[in-house]
């Protein structure tokens, strides 16, 4: 019997789960399941992905949830689609020897009829991404006055993605009676408000320290400068050979350019982000699954719904503009028992960002100089010879052409047989490395541009002064919603925000400058009870620009949930790595003299 019966669970549940290959519960498995089961409380569970919490919070629902009755009385909210699919996908794994029990599991950018007519059904348990269900509620399609538990998975991560009013028109349309779930990783004011406002003194259960991250995950960061980030990136990959890595970027554009560069660069890579159609997310994401991608560029929101339990590294391309968000990123390695490095790339700037979430953490970031040319053509060169040792010959498939082989080579002893067969595979690395500059020195070089007074706008931005900040509870969510709904174009690009006391700047793409100044002025917008008013910073002589903002960021694209399709993507990867382009953008067959 698996020791899952121990925790409660009826027959079919357990025999579900040894078909599964659960055989132990998981940390917040043992201490959700049993919590659930025997008491009505509301309950605040500190899980990250990878915990186990699906089952944690699934397990009992399935167990309790009377499948003689057709209403719903189970709602589950999660903040992705692919999240609400795998959920749903576990639930109908958990419940397959209970086939009265029905799940429906319902999300945007499908079609709503058909969610409509399987709802009409009758399901017990739905699981729902937050617009879709207040659609679907709306429509009275979706009834929840029977509902006796209410899931918020990834809580932190709805409401980052700017989900707080359709959370709170779910929970409006619950009764007072139900049991909430509220699952997070980290537990940032919004989410504790979320606990105080609509929980009622709730058992807290967690599956480690609150917001601490895995043991099993070391985390790395190396100085890089703007011009030698993407390099760095490169030759992290090159010193791992076997690297199986998430590359995080902040923004959709980000992403696309750092992927199309890496396959450019001859590199076994892919993006994943919001402006990609299902397909083509379904597409990547499967490949990745199987390892056909070696680093997968991503999101944090496109990521969300990716599961895979071996990654070698996560790397932060750029910082996540929320800290807390840097738990969940680090979190997609060191899963199931398996080591994990995460790796961060900082400018001089950035830097001071890693100490609150060293405290976070409780663990120090260790520096790491970015790997020499020298350094990588050793790693990669017997990571070369490592693989001719361990190859298995099959010479039933060779064997005719063995004789016509030994006899061309007959003339050359073994020595000069390595050398060539080496220098063959190798010379492409060697030349291509062997001018290459020292990147730790570039990093140490002052960043040019930028000013003492403010951050100069990215370039192809204009930064905006707006007369709202911190005190008017502003926060970059809330002033991307507030661009957003001036209605200024869809694919307009929103940089950097930087959110001070009692104003604020943010940066849009220059080429919409004078609409946006249009819009936010026909639209006359108030927020929070103020007048908005925007207006272009100035510079000032001497680079400096007239109202100054602090903090880091660089661009991003309004909102990343929305699945819009036609991208135009080149798909030209092998499942084979070939040499990057040098960082010098030298040709990679230049041959120099070496300079050393
Ligand atoms: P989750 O944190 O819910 O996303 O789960 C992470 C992964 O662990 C998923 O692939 C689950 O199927 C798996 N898993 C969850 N609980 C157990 C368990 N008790 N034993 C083995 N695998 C599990």
């Amino acid at each position: 019997m698996s020791k899952f019966a121990d925790l409660g669970l009826k027959e079919p549940i357990s025999k579900a789960l040894v078909d599964l290959g659960y055989e132990t519960p998981t940390v917040i498995q043992e201490k959700a399941i049993p919590q659930i089961l025997s008491s009505t409380e509301d309950l605040k569970a500190f899980a990250q992905t990878g915990t186990g919490k699906t089952a944690a919070f699934s397990l009992p629902i399935v167990e309790l949830a009377d499948d003689q009755d057709n209403s719903t009385q189970a709602i589950i909210l999660s903040p992705t689609r692919e999240l609400a699919v795998q959920i749903g996908k576990n639930i109908e794994d958990f419940s397959k020897y209970l086939p009265k029990l029905k799940v429906a599991t319902v999300y945007g950018g499908a079609n709503i009829e058909q969610q409509i007519r399987q709802l009409k059904k009758g399901a017990q348990i739905v699981i729902g991404t937050p617009g879709r269900t207040v659609d679907l509620i709306r429509r009275r399609a979706l009834k929840l006055g029977n509902v006796k538990w209410l899931v918020l998975d990834e809580a932190d991560e709805m409401l980052n993605m700017g989900f707080k009013e359709e959370l709170d028109k779910v929970l409006d349309a619950t009764p007072e009676t139900k049991q909430t779930l509220l699952f997070s990783a980290t537990f940032p004011r919004e989410v504790e408000a979320i606990a105080r406002n609509y929980m009622h003194n709730p058992v807290e259960v967690t599956s480690g320290q609150k917001n601490q991250g895995s043991d099993n995950v070391t985390h790395e960061y190396y100085l890089v400068s703007e011009r030698s980030r993407y390099p760095a990136l490169k030759r992290i990959a090159d010193i791992n050979p076997n690297i199986y890595a998430i590359v995080f970027c902040r923004t959709r554009r980000e992403t696309q350019e750092v992927a199309d560069k890496l396959i450019q660069d001859g590199y076994n890579a892919d993006s994943l982000h919001g402006d990609l159609s299902q397909a083509q997310r379904d597409s990547v994401m499967d490949k990745f699954r199987k390892k056909n991608i070696q680093m997968l560029v991503a999101t944090d929101v496109a990521a969300r719904g990716l599961d895979v339990d071996n990654l070698t590294h996560v790397i932060n391309h750029k910082l996540p503009d929320q800290i807390e968000n840097y738990n969940h990123r680090s979190g997609r390695t060191g899963r199931a028992g398996n080591k994990g490095i995460s790796v961060v790339l900082v400018n001089r700037k950035e830097r001071g960002k890693l100490n609150p979430i060293e405290r976070i953490l409780k663990k120090k970031f260790i520096e790491n100089s970015i790997p020499t040319g020298k350094e990588i053509c050793e790693k990669q060169l017997f990571h070369l010879i490592d693989r001719v040792e361990n190859s298995e010959v099959n010479t039933s498939e060779i064997d005719s052409y063995l004789p016509n082989i030994y006899d061309k080579l007959k003339d050359f002893s073994r020595e000069e047989l390595i050398q060539k067969f080496v220098s063959l595979e190798f010379n492409s690395f060697l030349s291509y490395y062997e001018n290459a500059p020292d990147l730790n020195k570039m990093s140490n070089d002052r960043e040019r541009g930028g000013s003492r007074n403010g951050r100069m706008p990215s370039e192809n931005m204009t930064r905006f002064f707006i007369n709202l900040g911190r005190k008017d509870r502003l926060n970059p969510a809330k002033l991307m919603g507030l661009i957003n709904e001036q209605g200024i174009n869809n694919n307009v690009e929103i940089g950097a925000i930087d959110i001070l006391d009692t104003f604020s700047f943010f940066e849009i793409d220059k080429n919409f400058e004078s609409q946006t100044l249009d819009a936010f002025s026909s639209n006359s917008p108030e927020f929070n009870g103020r007048r908005v008013n925007i207006e272009i910073t100035k510079e000032r002589k001497g680079g400096g620009r007239r109202r100054g903002g602090n903090g880091g960021g660089s661009r991003r694209r309004n909102g990343d949930n929305n699945a819009s399709g036609g991208f135009g993507r080149s798909r030209n990867n092998s499942n084979k790595k070939s040499f990057p382009k040098n960082d010098n953008n030298k040709s990679r067959n230049s041959r120099r003299p070496r300079r050393r």
